[in-house]
């Protein structure tokens, strides 16, 4: 288990989940508590068959927008953090 994240995180792009309104949900509108709403929402994944690395890509760009970092550092962090995260385990 990732010891290290505070609070619940989306287990498929690692954001932060704060707000009730930041979960995804089911089809019957129950809350899924582990990913996101851009992730996952009405019962299934946005992107079913986005890879690891794709995904590390596109937080990669998401961690660029809001803070100023190279490249190669963003995909190293987004890296480390993805690879913790229940989506993609045993696809590394
Ligand atoms: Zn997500």
């Amino acid at each position: 288990m990732a010891e290290n994240l505070l609070g619940p995180t989306c287990q498929s792009c690692g954001i932060p989940l704060m707000r009730a309104d930041d979960f995804g949900r089911e089809a019957n509108f129950v809350i899924k508590v582990d990913y996101c709403r851009y992730c996952y929402d009405k019962g299934k994944f946005h992107e079913p068959d986005i890879t690891f690395d794709q995904m590390v890509e596109k937080v990669a760009k998401f961690m660029m927008s809001r803070r100023e970092m190279p490249i190669d550092n963003a995909k190293a962090q987004a890296k480390a953090l993805l690879s913790q995260l229940k989506r993609w385990q045993g696809q590394r």
